[in-house]
């Protein structure tokens, strides 16, 4: 079967963490630190904090923001329940905005037009979880102008986005967003095996998510209480979580960031192929707006009305032929869980109607030339 997406682990990578098998540290540790430094030597960014998951990343971002109860914060449909979740952790309210029927982000025009209703009933969010779909940056200079205007926080769930760009700025950056978050899951850009990182330009931000990733614990006295402390003495100054990287993954962290430069450019060629070989087929290939730079973590097509096949017999089609391929998303406010807070089909009708027509194709670093060609042929095939 070819998967709709798999890591790549070579020698290298499995040296590094043998290596740290025999070490003083197996949780976090010095590695964890220096994974740390690389991601920020890619991005640009001031701090990061590597944790367990990109869904630990959200958590703690979403309480370093000082969001809880009675908050309300806003993010996309068209995602990984992860990224509205990590705001229900922290007993905030959520809201979504419909996607752009192009890019699959979140469309301007509707968070704009929400907003401002939002302003007038005194019910803006205190944060917006902006996700870089795709590996598609969203649109970072207009949510800037709405921040700007309308006071909320940004997160931005790049865990597609490790390496996109948004007009030659690394995803990243700390320019763009509060707080960055990353995710090192096997079949995103780069792996740990489960792992995150979330980046900031704020110290504040940084140290109250360092605190929230390990109990809320502190040896700093800056942090503690003002006294003569013993030097055995620790504080829990905040109610926080074992949310620690460890040394182990780390050291994989680190082996795989030294490749993301070779995985960057195979995903893109591989994307400019599947541009190139399935124009002429009656579906609709994944649109880049302009001054975005893709990770391509996905590949997502639209089989279209005029398609002599709809999604479930082009899918069903792929799978008789040896391919796996998946749909991203279920739009998260028709998750029975979702449901249940009120939510119902028809409230976000362009996610929806997006979720009715996607199928996501092969797209891995060690996706062979002959793998994608048998993807292509199929694909001529069963749309002839
Ligand atoms: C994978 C993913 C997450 C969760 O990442 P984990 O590291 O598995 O916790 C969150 N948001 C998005 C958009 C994702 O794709």
């Amino acid at each position: 079967m070819i998967p709709y997406a798999r890591q790549s682990i070579d020698e290298h990578d499995i040296a590094a963490v043998v290596q740290v098998l025999g070490s003083e540290f197996l949780t976090q540790g010095p590695v964890v630190l220096r994974f740390e430094d690389a991601v920020l030597a890619r991005c640009g960014s001031a701090h990061a904090v590597a944790t367990s998951s990109a869904t630990a990343a959200l958590h703690i971002a979403v309480l370093a923001l000082g969001i809880g109860g009675g908050d309300l914060v806003w993010t996309s449909p068209n995602s990984f329940v992860a990224s509205a979740n990590c705001a229900r952790f922290c007993g905030a309210e959520v809201d979504f905005v419909d996607i752009d029927p192009q890019t699959y982000n979140p469309c301007i025009e509707e968070l704009e037009r929400k907003l401002s209703i939002a302003a007038q009933k005194n019910r803006l969010p205190k944060a917006l979880i902006a996700v870089d779909f795709a590996g598609q940056p969203c649109d970072f200079t207009r949510i800037a102008e709405l921040r700007e205007k309308y006071g909320f926080s940004v997160i931005e769930d790049a865990s597609h986005a490790l390496g996109a760009e948004y007009h030659g700025r690394r995803i990243g950056s700390g320019n763009d967003a509060d707080i960055t978050v990353f995710s090192f899951h096997p079949v995103k850009i780069a792996t740990t095996g489960e792992g995150g990182m979330a980046l900031t330009n704020d110290v504040g931000l940084a140290q109250r998510m360092r605190l929230f990733r390990s109990h809320g614990v502190t040896r700093d006295p800056a942090q503690m209480a003002p006294a003569e402390h013993e030097p055995w003495e620790y504080e829990q100054v905040v109610l926080g979580y074992n949310y620690r990287m460890t040394d182990l993954l780390a050291a994989l962290g680190c082996a795989q960031v030294a490749r993301l430069d070779a995985f960057l450019e195979r995903r893109r060629a591989i994307a400019a192929r599947y541009d190139r070989e399935l124009a002429s087929l009656p579906l609709t290939l994944p649109w880049q707006a302009p001054g975005r730079r893709s990770s391509y973590h996905l590949y997502p097509i639209l089989v279209g009305d005029e398609s002599p096949r709809n999604r479930r017999a082009l899918y069903d089609g792929l799978c008789e032929r040896g391919i796996a391929p998946n749909v991203h998303y279920m739009p998260i406010h028709l998750q029975p869980y979702y449901r249940r807070l009120g939510f119902s089909i028809g409230d976000f009708p362009v996610a929806e109607r997006y979720y009715g027509r996607t199928l996501s194709l092969p797209m891995y670093v060690d996706l062979s030339d002959a793998q994608q060609q048998r993807v292509i042929d199929a694909l001529r095939e069963i749309l002839a």
